[in-house]
């Protein structure tokens, strides 16, 4: 099947066969290669050939041809960090933290991650898979064409087994890529609350074992944060997983300055995530590494909390990627035009700082960057078409919107 998209206004995120595709950095983070008046040729699902119209072999045959007139055409979203199977929607707790409860005190009184697990242990497999699914083809059209998923609402072996079962269901099913993290380190259940060693040995020898053999997940993921994980407990979890070959991307620093970022440098996290607490030291041990930080504004935005300093992050020399979170406690949405906004408005990110950080950067923190993220000769050519859109500037602009109209994967 050979696909020409003709006559495109603008497309970005043109890379030539010998340009590397590495995480942008600082000042590199705005540099948004493209070209107009551009044409795309997909040949079996990969980019076969662009460049400007005027260079178009018009001789050749295709299967189909999409006009482009007067449209934007980008690399899909890559999103890099959510929560998607999970049993239920907990909008019983939205309307409590309206009222003044914190998202702390509802974690403490067995809501949040305890009440998500709860539900979802008493759902069966099958409905688990319909509901995400269901959600997946919704982020598909919202532009989002690859795809991280955690674990982390089962916290049992039996119920861990069974989201991360439904994972590999929906990788082997789904039209875009799909990466699995293993987050049984999420919350301790209620029954462990006193007794942490004991959960954590059921992680190691129940849960990681079967993981491994089974090979339901590509990372292995632990909320380092106060009231959660330790720094220690983060270490001792990412040692034991180390020996399966599975590597980290941890959530840390989102409530405080926890130690999160600085234990998963030293155990070469591929990325440390949330970041809403970092200073000077979390710079630095950044700066000394190849882990890249994951800014999750949606979450930020829906607790009302203060915003990560992607500015300072980003002047300090640091690549930045941005990612939905999405969850049904801290940001019931996948909508990544969305997060381009919260990241311009609230961040002070430029537009294409925003794109490359949810594109190229993302795909490195997936080990994808070899075939997705960039408009690249041999690439997969899961791409957006954004009718009547002259300038990425739009996207965050427009918001609330979804200014894709077309999804290819
Ligand atoms: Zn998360």
């Amino acid at each position: 099947m050979r696909i020409l998209i003709k006559n495109i206004k603008k497309l970005l995120q043109t890379y030539h066969s010998n340009d590397d595709v590495v995480p942008l950095k600082g000042q590199a983070m705005k540099n948004l290669p493209f070209l107009e008046n551009a044409f795309v040729i997909i040949d079996n699902k990969r980019i076969l050939d662009f460049g400007e119209m005027k260079s178009l072999n018009t001789e050749q045959h295709f299967d189909e041809e999409i006009d482009a007139t007067n449209s934007l055409v980008m690399p899909g979203y890559v999103d890099s960090h959510t929560h998607l199977v999970h049993a239920t929607t907990r909008e019983d707790e939205f309307v409590q933290r309206i009222q003044g409860a914190s998202y702390a005190e509802i974690a403490a009184n067995g809501g949040g991650i305890l009440n998500s697990a709860a539900k979802l242990a008493n759902c069966s497999e099958d409905d688990l898979y319909a509901s995400a699914w269901q959600r997946l083809q919704k982020a598909i059209a919202m532009g989002t064409t690859t795809i991280e998923i955690k674990s982390g609402y089962g916290l049992s072996v039996a119920s861990e087994l069974k989201m991360l079962r439904v994972i590999a269901r929906l990788k082997e099913n789904s039209p875009i890529p799909i990466k699995a993290s293993l987050l049984a380190a999420h919350a301790y259940p209620m029954e462990y609350k006193q007794n942490h060693q004991g959960y954590i040995d059921i992680i190691i020898n129940e849960i990681l074992p079967v993981v491994a053999a089974e090979q339901l997940a590509d990372y292995m993921d632990v909320f380092c944060e106060e009231g959660f994980f330790s720094v220690a407990e983060t270490s001792t979890l990412l040692n034991a997983a180390a020996k399966y070959g599975l590597k980290p991307k941890i959530h840390a620093n989102q409530l405080a300055a926890s130690g999160g970022v600085q234990v998963g440098v030293l155990h070469n996290a591929i990325s440390v995530d949330h970041l809403e607490c970092v200073g000077q030291a979390e710079v630095d041990a950044l700066l000394n590494s190849n882990t890249l930080p994951v800014l999750l504004p949606g979450a930020a935005y829906f607790l009302g909390m203060h915003y990560q300093p992607a500015r300072m992050l980003i002047d300090a020399g640091l690549p930045i990627v941005l990612a939905s979170d999405y969850n049904p406690g801290s940001c019931p949405s996948y909508n990544m035009n969305t997060i381009q906004s919260l990241a311009c408005t609230q961040m002070k990110m430029l537009p294409s700082e925003a794109l490359n950080a949810s594109t190229i950067n993302a795909a490195c923190t997936l080990e994808l960057q070899h075939e997705i993220g960039v408009i690249k000769k041999g690439y997969r050519a899961n791409i957006c078409i954004l009718k009547d859109v002259h300038n990425e500037a739009l996207i965050p602009y427009a918001f609330g919107e979804n200014l894709i109209s077309q999804v290819l994967v």
